[in-house]
């Protein structure tokens, strides 16, 4: 493939170079915005995929459960073990696949964690001890179930590293990605204040009775402000080269390490195909 994209780029002799620029980082939501320009609809969505199901992150997959006296079943708090999100070191694991044991499990691939529980007791995530401090819950006050007087549990899991495309739990986070927005008014709307209060993505503005436009970045396209609107009065349009990008992570990785993470899956699946097309 990268053979065939330097044939294009040498025949054709133009390529315009993708342009990338960081437009915010919100630290509360550990959510990062960016700007990709010079892209096409396919390639956003590659990103946009690879981001949500080939970046590893640790999970728990299996448990051992030794004592369970509270209300759920074993499955139920074995399934809300797996779903709990843990911080992911990706130096220091390898995905059971690609590990040195094959698969069989060892320190590389796999952490052993642990829960101990005696009622009353509310018994969250906290309550779980890994080996490793750098692998814990994202979540420290995660709910796992209550405890009533007498009532234990004790189990031990192992959190492997996983990616999203197997199982949802391993998914770093969430992230969506929409055409470059471009919001024109036109002919001034009679009723500026209702078309303000109308956008829920707080793009417009009215100053001395009139509509402007205060955060054209925000419009998502919804076109609920057009629908309402003559033609004329306000324009919406995308531009299909240029895409905002939202990755809000689920705390296991940092926004930024998931974005370089996919690239570098990318980049390891193009090198593979063309070594295999040799
Ligand atoms: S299309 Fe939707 S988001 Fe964009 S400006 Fe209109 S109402 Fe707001
Ligand atoms: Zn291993």
């Amino acid at each position: 493939m990268m053979v065939v994209g330097r044939k294009v780029e040498e025949e054709e002799g133009e390529y315009n170079q993708m342009k990338v620029e960081i437009n915010d980082f919100d630290k509360k939501l550990n959510k990062l915005t960016f700007i990709v320009s010079d892209i096409n609809p396919s390639f956003a969505n590659a990103i946009r995929r690879l981001i949500v199901s080939e970046v590893p992150t640790m999970a728990i997959e299996d448990v051992e459960i030794r004592k369970n006296s509270s209300i759920l079943y074993d499955e139920m708090v074995a399934h809300r073990l797996g779903l709990i999100p843990l911080t992911t070191d990706l130096k220091a694991y390898n995905l059971q696949n690609e590990c040195t044991c094959k698969g069989v499990g060892c320190a590389k691939c796999t952490l052993k964690l642990t829960l101990s529980a005696k009622g009353p007791k509310i018994v969250t995530a906290a309550d779980i001890k890994s080996k490793d401090p750098k692998v814990k819950p994202v979540d420290k006050d995660h709910l796992l179930v209550k405890l009533l007087e007498g009532q234990e549990l004790e189990i031990e899991a192992t959190a492997i590293l996983g990616v999203g495309k197997e199982h949802v739990k391993w998914s770093p986070g969430h992230t969506i990605y929409r055409y470059y927005p471009t919001v024109k008014i036109g002919k001034q709307p009679k009723n500026p204040e209702a078309i303000k209060e109308l956008c829920a993505f707080d793009v417009f503005d009215v100053k001395g009775g009139k509509l402007s436009v205060k955060n054209e970045l925000n419009c998502t396209h919804c076109n609920a402000c057009t629908d309402v609107l003559k033609e004329g009065e306000i324009e919406v349009t995308g531009d299909d080269t240029k895409y905002i990008f939202e990755v809000e992570s689920w705390g296991q990785l940092e926004p930024k390490e998931i974005v370089e993470k996919a690239i570098s899956v990318y980049k390891a699946k193009l090198k593979e195909f063309d070594t295999k097309l040799k």
